[in-house]
C-alpha cells in the first residue's frame, strides 16, 4: 500500500521511508507528489495535531495520509518545548538555534535533572473516514553540547545509553525512537485493520 506522509521535515520523511519500506508500504512525502502545504498545527496535544496534519492532508490528496507530530519534553522545563518543539526558538529558526536555545536554559541543571524523553504520535487517516493511531515515546538525557553527525533536530543533544542520537547509527536510532516504536505499533494496528475490514479500505 501507498502511504502520503504529511511532513515538509526532511528528516521525518527519511525515517518514515526507512522504517515502513521493509515493512511493504510505499512512502510518499509532500515533495514526492509536489504539495506544498504546510498544515497549521493549531492543537494542544501530539494526538491533535497528528490528526490534524492526516486528515487535512488525506482531504487534499484524497489517499491514506500518515503524520507524526512529536516533540521533546524536558523534565527540568517542565516538559517543554513539548509541542513547540519545532518553534522553540522561534519560526523559522534553524536546528542550531534551537539546540542554542535549550542548552542555554539548561545551563546550570545538573547531570541528574537533564532527564528528558521524545514522544511521536502518529495519525492515519483514510478517505472511507478510518483513522489508525499509535504513540512512541523514547527517554534519555540533555548533554551539555552537540555530540555525532547523523539524524535531525535535537538528536545531537539528546544522549541514550549508547550514546546520542547523532552518534548511534540509523539502524540503532529506528530500533530505540519514539518515532521507531510509534511506526511499529501503527504497523501491527495496521494489519489487524486491514484482517477485520478487509483490503477495500486501503489502497494496495
Ligand atoms: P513537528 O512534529 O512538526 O511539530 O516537529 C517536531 C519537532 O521536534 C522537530 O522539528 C524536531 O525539532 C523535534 N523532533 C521530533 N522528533 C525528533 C527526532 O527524532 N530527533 C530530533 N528532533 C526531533
Amino acid at each position: 500500500m501507498t502511504l502520503i506522509v504529511a511532513t515538509q521535515n526532511a528528516g521525518k520523511v527519511r525515517e518514515f521511508k526507512r522504517i515502513l519500506d521493509p515493512l511493504g508500504i510505499i512512502v510518499l512525502s509532500l515533495a514526492d507528489i509536489e504539495l506544498n502545504v504546510d498544515v497549521e498545527e493549531t492543537g494542544s496535544t501530539f494526538a491533535e495535531n497528528a490528526k490534524i496534519k492526516a486528515q487535512t492532508i488525506m482531504q487534499l490528496c484524497a489517499l491514506p495520509a500518515i503524520a507524526d507530530d512529536s516533540g521533546l519534553c524536558v523534565d527540568a522545563l517542565g516538559g517543554a518545548p513539548g509541542v513547540y518543539s519545532a518553534r522553540y526558538a522561534g519560526e523559522g529558526a534553524s536546528d542550531d538555534q534551537r539546540i542554542n536555545k535549550l542548552l542555554s536554559e539548561l545551563k546550570n541543571v545538573p547531570d541528574e535533572k537533564r532527564t528528558a524523553h521524545f514522544v511521536s504520535s502518529i495519525c492515519c487517516s483514510f478517505p472511507s473516514g478510518d483513522e489508525i493511531t499509535a504513540e512512541g515515546t523514547c527517554e534519555g538525557k540533555i548533554g551539555y553540547e552537540k555530540r555525532g553527525e547523523n539524524g535531525f533536530g535535537y538528536d545531537p543533544v539528546f544522549i541514550t545509553e549508547h550514546g546520542s542520537f547523532s552518534e548511534i547509527t540509523a539502524e540503532q536510532k529506528d530500533e530505540i525512537s519514539h518515532r521507531g516504536k510509534a511506526l511499529r505499533e501503527f504497523y501491527e494496528k495496521l494489519k489487524e485493520f486491514k484482517e477485520n475490514r478487509g483490503n477495500d479500505i486501503v489502497n494496495e
